[in-house]
């Protein structure tokens, strides 16, 4: 997927300030953070969205969720965080590369969402 800008992050093409990298999974911060502590992890094998995921697909997922509760406590969220997956269309997923993002820092976040989304 050349054309897919989170694929060239996975293959080291454009760069990115990484978090925690192995053979399946890159997590990396968010360029335009919207807390203290704003990251993504991704497979970086192309996943168009979790709308698209397959069952083959549960394992790498699955372990992403499962790294998320360390990752956010050694980037400085120590009691919880948000995790948010936007989806397609309807979920307002702009990079169309599957990838979760991980939202906190020392102090509570906002409401989950704005009562009128805008
Ligand atoms: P969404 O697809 O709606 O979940 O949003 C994509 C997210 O990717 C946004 O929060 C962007 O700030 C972030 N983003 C886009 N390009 C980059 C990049 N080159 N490096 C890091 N984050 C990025
Ligand atoms: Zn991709």
């Amino acid at each position: 997927m050349d054309d897919c800008i989170f694929c060239r992050i996975a293959k080291g093409d454009i760069p990115s300030r990484k978090v925690y990298e192995d053979s399946e999974i890159l997590a990396f911060h968010d360029i335009n953070p919207q807390a203290p502590v704003h990251f993504m992890l991704m497979p970086k094998r192309h996943i168009a969205s979790l709308a698209d995921a397959k069952s083959e697909d549960a394992g790498v997922i699955g372990r992403m969720l499962a790294m998320s509760g360390r990752l956010a406590r050694e980037q400085g969220s120590p009691d919880g965080y948000r995790t948010i997956i936007n989806t397609g269309r309807i979920g307002r997923q702009d990079v169309m590369h599957l990838h979760i993002h991980i939202i906190g820092g020392p102090e509570p976040l906002g409401r989950m969402l704005p009562k009128a989304a805008g």
